[in-house]
């Protein structure tokens, strides 16, 4: 564990050192208050420290003080070093944002104990960033799949929408549903149908670009959210993702299992204003289109001559 510590005399600060160093610490040594708050406040900075509380143009308070204002990331356990043992002047060491204090001349097993004491709250802090993170990964993912969930993706959506709006470039929207799947839940059981859901999944993120979103939208059912797109080679990209969920059987536990997709395929630009849950159900009249055309094929969600008419005309009012 790395450990910074600032002291403005020689001896005091190589007295630290060596005992942190004996007892396993890195350390970090300043010999001033500046230098101390400059590291304490980078994002990697140590998240021990032991400060002197009297030192030239930055105290040790000050110090706290300024690492409390300005490193959000990481909480920094500090220690004061003090001659001073007043109540009074405790009080103000603890409120400037020291979690504890040593008098001088220090007992160095009283500072390792002081120092665990730390090293346990920061492991408690550490526990909780990690629950935090396991929760937020799993209020936004899939759990089968590990792809974004229903909620997230059409939250992706709907900023995805905005940004696309305001920079006037197209989003391309893909519904894909799985052809015939619930036979191969009957005929090859439950555990094959997941085993090809995430085999689905990982064909489908390796069929589109880093930044596109995948999510899944419902039990077989996949939304992908192309950015930027080229409104001319829309439906020849909806092809190439067909394509590569098609293109070879799943090698399932049980055997090969020769899977299809079909689709229904959107583009923002043809729908202008449209909010995203009223684009799913256009994306999702296409894709039952798709399926009524013998499946395995992509269709796309075009407003018919008087929708658009109409579609136009409003947002013509909308800015006038
Ligand atoms: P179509 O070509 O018309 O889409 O036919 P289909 O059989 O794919 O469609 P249908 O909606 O009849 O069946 C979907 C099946 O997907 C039914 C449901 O049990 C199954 N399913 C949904 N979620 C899961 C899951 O998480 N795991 C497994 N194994 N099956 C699932
Ligand atoms: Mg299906
Ligand atoms: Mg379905």
């Amino acid at each position: 564990m790395k450990i910074l510590i600032a002291d403005d005399e020689y001896m005091s600060l190589h007295l630290l050192r060596a005992t942190l160093e004996r007892a396993g610490y890195e350390v970090v040594a300043v010999d001033n208050g500046v230098a101390a708050a400059e590291i304490l406040c980078r994002a990697e900075g140590p998240r021990l420290a032991l400060l002197d509380w009297m030192m030239p143009q930055m105290d040790g308070p000050s110090v706290c003080r300024e690492v409390r204002q300005k490193r959000n990331q990481q909480y920094v356990h500090i220690v004061l070093l003090t001659s001073k043992n007043s109540t009074q002047e405790i009080v103000a060491g603890l409120e400037s944002g020291a979690d504890d204090y040593l008098v001088k001349p220090f007992n160095p097993d009283e500072l390792k104990a002081r120092l665990r004491t730390g090293l346990r709250i920061l492991q408690l802090e550490d526990s909780l960033v990690e629950a935090r993170e396991n929760m937020r990964y799993q209020a936004t993912h899939d759990s089968l799949t590990t792809l974004f969930n229903r909620g997230i993706i059409m939250e992706l959506l709907t900023k995805e929408l905005t940004r696309s709006t305001r920079e006037r470039d197209c989003t391309m929207l893909l519904l894909g549903d799985l052809d015939h799947f619930k036979q191969i839940n009957d005929t090859r059981g439950h555990v094959v149908g997941d085993e090809v859901l995430r085999e689905v999944a990982r064909r489908l993120v390796g069929s589109v670009r880093s930044y596109d979103y995948v999510g899944r939208y419902g039990g077989e059912e996949f939304l992908i959210v192309l950015n930027n797109c080229d409104p001319e080679g829309v439906m020849a990209r909806a092809e190439e993702v067909r394509m590569a969920i098609g293109r070879a059987p799943v090698a399932a536990s049980t055997g090969p299992v020769p899977i299809t997709m079909s689709f229904g395929v959107l583009m923002s630009r043809d729908w202008p204003a449209l909010p995203a849950d009223e684009l799913l159900c256009k994306v999702d009249a296409a894709l039952y289109e798709a399926k009524n055309d013998g499946r395995n094929c992509c269709r796309l969600a075009k407003p018919a001559a008087r929708e658009a008419a109409v579609h136009t005309m409003e947002l013509r009012r909308a800015h006038l």
